[in-house]
């Protein structure tokens, strides 16, 4: 494999897993255009509507447990293996397709749905099963204190640091199938933009930020991206 980058940070949004079967949550067939974001997506959510929001949560679940990684999970993944730079995943998805394809140093910065915390003593563990209502922590056995390990809209994402950190010393950035358009991650190319890495966009459509890319390549991601990587870093 050629090496030209020091340090390579993929950021992979929902776009990266729709030709996996999983609904994107924004755009035109995304998961929100049958529920408010508001209806689920929020702690007070999940305190008002303790069992909606759950079985919610479950059928994504379940989803994702059944999904399997695509083209360009896979070509990430051969990178990573094949390379002899350092390659790392920050990701906003909360599917685990990177892993299953093979891939380590992944970052879910909005958290993992195999995995549940328990908001009264703070632990935190991985599980595909269901998550009920009137279920009790198995560690401190508080009742209603379990949810999904995951970002809710209005908290903090998970990982700011090693992020921070990543874009500080990256020299390539590649983002792919993200819109561009919810912070902090759309604003991550900047970060890596200003400390003098070259920045890449595989998309279906052009995102928000996409002002901010030197090159910006659209197209279906499992298509698009194991083409780029084959080229740029398989050929001699
Ligand atoms: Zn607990």
């Amino acid at each position: 494999m050629q090496f030209q980058y020091r340090k390579i940070v993929f950021l992979t949004g929902a776009g990266i897993s729709a030709e996996s079967g999983l609904s994107l949550f924004r755009g035109k067939n995304g998961l929100w255009n049958n529920r408010n974001p508001e209806e689920v997506a929020t702690a007070e959510a999940l305190l008002q509507r303790r069992s909606d929001v759950l079985d919610f949560y479950n059928g994504l679940r379940h989803d994702m447990a059944e999904a399997k990684p695509n083209a360009a999970h896979l070509a990430i993944s051969r990178l990573q293996q094949g390379y002899s730079g350092e390659v790392y995943i920050l990701t906003q998805n909360m599917d685990t397709l990177h892993e299953k394809a093979g891939s380590e140093n992944v970052y879910h910065i909005h958290g993992q749905i195999n995995k549940i915390r328990c908001s009264h003593c703070h632990n935190v563990w991985e599980t595909w099963n269901d998550i009920t209502p009137d279920m009790p922590c198995p560690f401190c056995r508080a009742e209603k204190s379990l949810r999904p390990d995951i970002v809710f809209f209005g908290e903090e994402i998970m990982f700011t640091s090693v992020a921070e950190d990543l874009l500080r010393c990256a020299d390539l950035f590649v983002a792919v199938g993200t819109s561009g358009e919810i912070p902090p991650a759309s604003r991550f190319v900047w970060e890596a933009w200003k400390n003098g890495a070259k920045t890449l966009a595989f998309n279906l459509e052009p995102p928000a930020n996409s002002v901010c890319f030197d090159r910006l390549v659209l197209g279906k991601a499992d298509e698009t991206l194991p083409e780029f990587i084959k080229n740029q870093f398989m050929t001699v």
